[in-house]
């Protein structure tokens, strides 16, 4: 029979580092938190069955939330400290009908590991026993005194250590049994060391850092969303775009203010997320948006975005219409959408163009405008 593998993921620190009031890893950067991405990596690897999720009762709704759809996946009520929590873990899978053969422990928090770790530290713990991610030091270490350097440390032979940490399971059982009240561990490596053997390393990532400090969750990954808008003429004294009222013989049809320009950047961004698009949020059939205030409507929609794990960099519209003339205006309209989506005035360009007189533009029956902005992962 082929060995069981099993995965426990820590999830039940509070973050004080990161100076967030809820637990880091439930908070969506990018698209998803820390837990979903850490939890997938496990529950997707096909040698794996169950993945144990230590967390604080207080946790538990958000965590099942985060991990709603992943196969195996268990919940363990966290302890006091990291190695409580990894304790109650192991006594939970040892509980199961089946325990595992193997055990790999990982910080829910280094939401960048991937495959290739996985099986890394599944080959490693097979052959060994024991499997410890870990980089080679490259940077000099030193070791200080009151901010002074007192000497340096050889870096030959120096390792960082990260997590995953990959145990047959009986014998890191069986360790975890043996701690005594007030034996402080930082990790699983240092129990093993302790009361079975020292734990042999493999290679680790320099991408599979932990997320301890605020700037640890602003990411390297943007997205891009287009967004087209039109309105048609209609008998009226003004129109509004980009928050700008702007007198004109005509106005635009419309159940909300016919905010072309708005209406376009809101779609861009829905659409940089992977979320459904304005109508979903603001159907033009509810009366409560009748007239609604577009500009308003994109503030919403930044927050929508926000909780996604997304902030806006810049935004680049174009508006094409005949009439009215529109580039006195245009600087209002950049501080408008700059002041909605929370970012720099001269992050929004705004172009504005004739359509040379051609289709529908050009006969002065409607006015189209297009938006395309980037969003950056960032809690
Ligand atoms: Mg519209």
């Amino acid at each position: 029979m082929s060995a069981r593998f099993a995965a426990v993921l820590p999830a039940a620190g509070v973050g004080a580092r990161a100076g967030f009031a809820e637990n880091k890893v439930l908070r969506p950067f990018g698209g998803a938190s820390a837990l979903r991405r850490s939890a997938s990596a496990f529950a997707l690897h096909p040698l794996i069955g169950t993945v144990a999720v230590c967390v604080a009762e207080a946790d538990r709704a958000a965590a099942a939330r985060e991990t709603a759809g992943l196969n195996g996946v268990i919940f363990v009520p966290g302890g006091e400290t990291r190695t409580q929590s990894v304790k109650n873990a192991l006594e939970a899978l040892a509980a199961l009908p089946c325990p595992p053969d193997y055990v790999l422990i990982h910080d829910a928090a280094r939401p960048f590991v991937g495959r290739r770790l996985i099986d890394g530290c599944i080959e490693t713990v097979r052959q060994f026993g024991s499997a410890v991610c870990a980089l080679p030091c490259t940077d000099t270490a030193v070791r200080a005194q009151c901010g002074f350097i007192a000497e340096s440390v050889p870096r030959e032979g120096l390792f960082t250590v990260q997590t995953p940490q990959g145990f047959a399971f009986p014998a890191l059982l069986e360790a975890y049994r043996k701690i005594a009240p007030g034996d402080n561990f930082t990790d699983d490596a240092g129990v093993y060391a302790k009361y079975v053997a020292p734990p042999r390393l493999f290679a680790g990532e320099a991408r599979n850092k932990k997320l301890t400090f605020a700037e640890d969750f602003i990411m390297d990954e943007t997205r891009t969303g287009i967004g087209v808008d039109t309105h048609a003429f209609c008998a009226g004294d003004h129109i509004v775009l980009g928050g700008v009222r702007i007198p004109h013989e005509r106005g635009l049809r419309a159940h909300s203010d016919g905010d072309a320009l708005c209406h376009a950047v809101t779609d861009a961004l829905l659409s940089a997320a992977g979320l459904p698009d304005i109508g979903h949020y603001f159907p033009d059939t509810d009366p409560q948006y009748a007239g609604a205030d577009s500009l308003a409507l994109l503030k919403e929609v930044r927050a929508i975005v926000e909780r996604e794990g997304w902030k806006a960099c810049n935004v680049s519209a174009s508006v094409v219409a005949e009439r009215p003339k529109l580039a006195p205006h245009i600087a209002q309209m950049k501080r408008n959408i700059a002041d909605a989506l929370q970012i720099q005035e001269n992050a929004v360009g705004i172009a504005a163009g004739t359509n040379e007189g051609l289709g529908y533009i050009g006969r002065g029956e409607g006015i189209t405008a297009i938006a395309n902005v980037l969003l950056r992962g960032g809690a």
